[in-house]
């Protein structure tokens, strides 16, 4: 019997199996061979990231972070709206090679005692009345006192299977762009680019996530696109769109590496229920506009554990009442950055018109106002996201609201006040 199985290793279920096995017998178990290799991820892991992994992560690990995140840019087909820390102070964040600090975390949990499984799918999960059994694929089982489910957006059957809803989920697509780090300095000066154009997506961005020797690129789709229609949409973007070749002339890249897959977000209504905690994505926790997916993996790692710590020691039965705490902590802590997200998305991630414009007069307003340059870089290095400032996102609002031509302003301004109580 185990204290504690966490189904997935991703950056929720990997934080947290670093975290929780310091006080609890705990299997951590992924379906993807990791023995083989973890998936390359090359991501922005911003500076408001830190304070819930820096017992588990030194910050200057080059192996984990070779580069810091100093310039993103918000792009449009007009402006280059740029945040430069380098403005206001301390780096935005680091890039991340995500691979390597899922690969650090997984052994620090190994050192202190924890079980992992990779390459192992868990297929049914059934519930006793004082534990909970899961079953692999090949029909082995394991009993747990509590099951962590960190599935991102592939374990949707077993969260149904215990009562839990399902997050929105969208389809998206990432590839590596290879090259020397002189050339990708050379092309690419910003460590993030997030470029909205609604004849790409709707839905999400268009983004560039900058790391030495590799880029990451791709967009975020809709719902249940064909993985063949995404393929070819993003080929013909890297070979044809006009906006990005600059950033990626010279390098290589082999599109049949492209991965196409899901990314959820929109929380569902409950994290917890009797005997089982859901972490990140799989909870439709990642930011609504900018699809940020590790915060909440290392934000539910570590309010998870501060949760299950107390009650480990008092050999708890893992009610749904002891375990609210965990989803009423994450409210706390995010939701308030999250409503920024929430009126972005509101305002952008629709098929009107107006968009290309609304998004042109955002990253021109970004080009020219100082203040709202500064509060977007302090939403970034921002060491408690609970006290997130959100006049701040009213103040960025209504400058954009104010930049919009006469008559938008008329057609626009029910939508404007309807983002604003997001
Ligand atoms: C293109 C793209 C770019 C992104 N860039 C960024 C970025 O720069 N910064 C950022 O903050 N966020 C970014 N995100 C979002 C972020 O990467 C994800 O939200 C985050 O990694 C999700 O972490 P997770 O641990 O919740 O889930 P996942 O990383 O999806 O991990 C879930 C794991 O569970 C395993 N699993 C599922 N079902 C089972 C099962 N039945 N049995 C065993 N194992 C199972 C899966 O194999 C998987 O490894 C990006 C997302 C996309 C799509």
């Amino acid at each position: 019997m185990y204290d504690i199985i966490i189904i997935g290793a991703g950056i929720a279920g990997a934080t947290f199996a670093s975290k929780i096995s310091k006080y609890a017998k705990t299997l951590l178990i992924e379906a993807l061979d990791y023995k083989k290799e973890i998936p390359i991820r090359t991501n922005i892991f911003p500076e408001h990231n830190r304070p819930f992994i820096k017992e588990e992560i030194d910050w200057d690990d080059k192996n984990i972070f070779p580069s810091l995140h100093t310039k993103s840019n918000y792009m449009s087909d007009e402006f280059n709206g740029v945040i430069d820390s380098t403005e206001f102070g301390i780096p935005l964040g680091n890039i991340c090679y995500t691979e390597n600090l899922l690969d650090k975390l997984i052994s620090q949990f190994e050192e202190q005692g924890g079980i992992f499984n990779s390459n192992e799918q868990i297929s049914r999960i059934n519930r006793h009345i004082d534990y909970l059994e899961l079953i692999n694929s090949k029909g082995e089982s394991y009993n747990t006192k509590l099951l962590a489910l960190a599935t991102g957006s592939r374990g949707f059957d077993l969260q149904r299977s215990l009562g839990f809803d399902i997050p929105d989920h969208y389809t998206g697509a990432l590839i590596h762009l290879f090259g020397n780090e002189d050339k990708i300095n050379e092309n690419l000066e910003y460590n993030y680019v997030f470029h909205i154009n609604p004849k790409i997506s709707v839905n999400g961005p268009f983004f560039f996530n900058k790391g030495k020797e590799r880029i990451l690129t791709g967009f975020l789709g809709g719902k249940n696109d064909p993985k063949e229609v995404i393929l070819d949409k993003l080929d013909r973007i890297l070979k044809n769109y006009k906006h990005i070749q600059p950033f990626i002339d010279g390098l290589k890249y082999d599109i049949s590496t492209t991965v196409v897959g899901e990314i959820s977000k929109h929380p569902i209504n409950s994290f917890s229920k009797d005997r089982v905690l859901v972490l990140g994505e799989a909870a439709g926790i990642v930011t609504a506009f900018f699809y940020e997916g590790l915060l909440p993996g290392v934000a539910c790692a570590e309010i998870g554990t501060n949760t299950l710590k107390p009650l480990l020691e008092i050999d708890s039965k893992f009610s749904r009442l002891e375990l609210s705490k965990y989803d009423q902590e994450i409210k706390r802590v995010l939701f308030p950055y999250f409503k920024n997200g929430n009126a972005l998305e509101y305002l952008i991630y629709n098929e009107g018109s107006h968009v290309k414009s609304l998004w042109r007069l955002y990253t021109e307003l970004l080009s020219e106002n100082k203040l709202a340059r500064k509060y977007i870089y302090e939403a970034y290095i921002n060491q408690d996201l609970s006290t997130h400032n959100t006049s701040n996102d009213r103040y960025v609002g209504e400058k954009w609201f104010g930049k919009l031509p006469a008559l938008s302003k008329i057609t626009l301004s029910p939508k404007f006040f309807r983002a604003m109580l997001l």
